[in-house]
């Protein structure tokens, strides 16, 4: 059997258990990333330190793989797309950029008939006094934000002068919805009306940040059903090859609303390595290399919970774990707050 190696951009955790996946199918991983100290080159078979625009580099990384996948959606489309020309590149770099927009993203989403929250695109500031109907809500970014970050809470018009918003970028505003809780399904997709889909995870977030996914969700069968027909739904019509996440909200009414989609990897599925016979990431590997889809199981219900920050020191110094709780280090060398550390699965 001739030998794979599967090219990453993106050296985070997400590339490390990526690679870790990728080794337990006997196939490599080289990972181009523009972090000198991304915590995957512990873990992939060769690590290639470059910024995502530099051409020379791309293209040496390109002539050493068969295939190239990503481990988080900010990677410049251009990157993608020369470097699809050379190597296949999945999910495909158009999926990519649609995605990595939220306007387009969410234009895409209510084409398909599929619930979101209200939202409002935002150029400038002059467009956001008569927009009190969508207030409370939130201003995001349409590109680059994640964990948060590029996000005001707006409560009402008068607050706008105080949040010191940079008009340069562009916003949508979001019309908050009053929350019961956050859902997510990962899907992968192989081919047509070919995927493997895990069950709806539960979701807790503080300050934006994601701290807990547990299955099973505590949701009712109707939105069990929905949120899979409406993963199914993206996936198909995105065409989209591996693994990707569609995170949702449920109102206080049980009403299900798409969120945004994760064209990769997603937190909420780490804990799928110990309560699946086969992770999302492994899923993933499969896909993007045009490997045998396999038919997943549940072993086990499980919470897995982030460590966030300086967290991890305990974990690091003195670990007392029972036969089933699964600790995951990312090795990262810095120690900031709010940063992921590591995780902590529990079979249940
Ligand atoms: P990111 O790209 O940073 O993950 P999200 O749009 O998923 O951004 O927002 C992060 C979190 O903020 C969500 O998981 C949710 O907890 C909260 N949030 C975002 N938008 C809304 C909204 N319209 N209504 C209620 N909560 C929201
Ligand atoms: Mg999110």
């Amino acid at each position: 059997m001739s030998e794979i190696t599967l090219g990453i951009l993106g050296g985070g955790q997400l590339g490390s258990m990526l690679s870790i996946a990728a080794k337990k199918l006997n196939i490599k991983t080289i990972i181009l990333c523009d972090d000198q100290n991304a915590p995957a080159q512990n873990f992939c078979d060769e690590f290639i330190n470059a910024k995502y625009n530099d051409k020379s580099k791309i293209y040496e990384f390109a002539t050493k793989v068969d295939f190239i996948t990503y481990e988080f959606e900010n990677i410049p489309f251009e990157t993608l797309n020369e470097l699809n020309k050379l190597k296949t590149v999945s999910p495909k770099p158009s999926v990519n950029r649609l995605i990595q927009h939220r306007l387009a993203e969410k234009d895409f989403i209510n084409k398909l008939n599929i619930r979101t929250t209200r939202y409002v695109h935002i150029e400038n500031k002059d467009e956001l006094l008569p927009l009190e109907d969508f207030l409370p809500g939130i201003l995001k970014t349409t590109t680059m934000g994640y964990d948060g970050k590029g996000q005001y809470p707006i409560n009402n018009i008068k607050e706008i002068d105080s949040l010191d918003i940079d008009f340069r970028k562009e916003y949508i505003l979001e019309k908050l919805i009053k929350l019961k809780k956050e859902i997510s399904i990962i899907i992968t997709r192989f081919s047509n009306n070919k995927y493997e889909i895990y069950e709806p995870i539960e979701n807790t977030h503080q300050e934006q940040i994601l701290i807990k996914s547990k299955i099973p969700a505590d949701i009712n069968e109707k939105i069990f059903n929905q949120s899979k027909e409406w993963a199914i739904q993206i996936a198909e019509e995105l065409k989209y090859i591996g693994t990707m996440c569609v995170e949702f909200f449920v109102d206080r009414n049980d009403n299900l609303y798409v969120n945004e989609i994760a064209p990769r990897v997603h937190n909420s599925g780490h804990l799928t390595i110990n309560a699946y016979n086969i992770s999302q990431f492994e899923n993933h590997v499969r896909a993007v290399c045009s490997l045998e889809k396999i038919t997943i199981k549940k072993i086990s219900n499980a919470e897995m919970i982030n460590i966030i920050g300086d967290q991890i020191i305990p974990y690091r110094e003195n670990a007392q774990l029972s036969d089933k709780q699964f600790f995951f280090d990312y090795l990262k060398t810095e120690i900031k707050e709010k940063r992921k550390m590591g995780h902590l699965t529990t079979l249940k």
